[in-house]
């Protein structure tokens, strides 16, 4: 409606795609389920940020999505919110493999990650294994043979692991690329690109960038079906 245009023009949102729905500019009005909405709540923020405003209703209608955004403007808890909301509608069994995978450039940003998964989906009980490389892969294993609800993964350890056959991707249904620019700069694609053939075809991919180069475009042309691309700011 004309509070959702209003909104988008004040915050140099722009949206592309078939009746992007409008943003969610309160957490009040997310429906966000109570144990996730206690967590944001006990964080002390006071309201969504741009990205998380327009990516939340896009991705909770089951969507693909390209966000362009700038560092530090809140788009982890964009997609690990709808990935929250996604595991507990799917209920499968983490022993079989993630239902959630998230790809991020390296060991420190997927650190950062699943500490904010841990934080944020503690009410909920959902577990997550970070893998990255520069460290054993031997407590990694043994993690992921617990079971894992999410994998936050660098794509060359998990690349590693998949080839030992030591995880099944067969169970993901929601896919995140993370700081895609970043990944594909240092040099990831053939490992993004072996990976994504391990996830089966029927899921949810959302691919989240800083900048929107070529490259980057190209990458999302093969993996996303049909995404709505959400641009905060001026996108070069
Ligand atoms: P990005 O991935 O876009 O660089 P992050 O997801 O890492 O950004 O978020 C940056 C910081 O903002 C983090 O410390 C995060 O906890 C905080 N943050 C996330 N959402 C909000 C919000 N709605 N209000 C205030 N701070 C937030
Ligand atoms: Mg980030």
């Amino acid at each position: 409606g004309l509070f959702g245009e209003a909104y988008r023009r004040r915050h140099e949102i722009t949206v592309t795609g078939d009746e992007v729905p409008p943003p969610l500019t309160s957490f009040e009005t997310t429906g966000f389920p109570s144990e996730i909405l206690k967590e944001v709540l006990n964080a002390g923020f006071s309201a969504p940020t741009p990205i998380q405003a327009q990516s939340w209703p896009i991705a909770l209608q089951s969507r693909d999505i390209v966000a362009v955004a700038k560092t530090g403007s809140g788009k982890t808890l964009g997609y690990l919110i709808p990935g929250f909301i996604h595991l507990k509608r799917c209920c499968k069994d983490p022993r079989l493999g993630p239902t959630v995978l998230v790809l991020s450039p390296t060991r420190e940003l997927a650190t950062q990650i699943q500490v904010e998964a841990v934080k944020f989906g503690k009410s909920s009980r959902f577990s997550c294994t970070c893998l990255y490389g520069g460290a054993p892969k031997g407590p990694q294993l043994k993690e992921l043979e617990r079971g894992a609800d999410i994998v936050v993964a660098t794509p060359g350890r998990l690349n590693d692991i998949l080839e030992m056959r030591r995880v099944s991707l067969s169970q993901v249904s929601y896919l995140v690329l993370d700081e895609a620019d970043r990944m594909l700069d240092m040099g990831f694609e053939p490992q993004i690109r072996k990976i994504v053939k391990e996830v089966p075809a029927r899921r949810q991919t959302l691919m989240y960038t800083a900048t929107w180069p070529k490259e980057v475009r190209k990458i999302a042309a093969d993996l996303l079906v049909n995404p709505v691309q959400v641009n905060i700011g001026n996108v070069d």
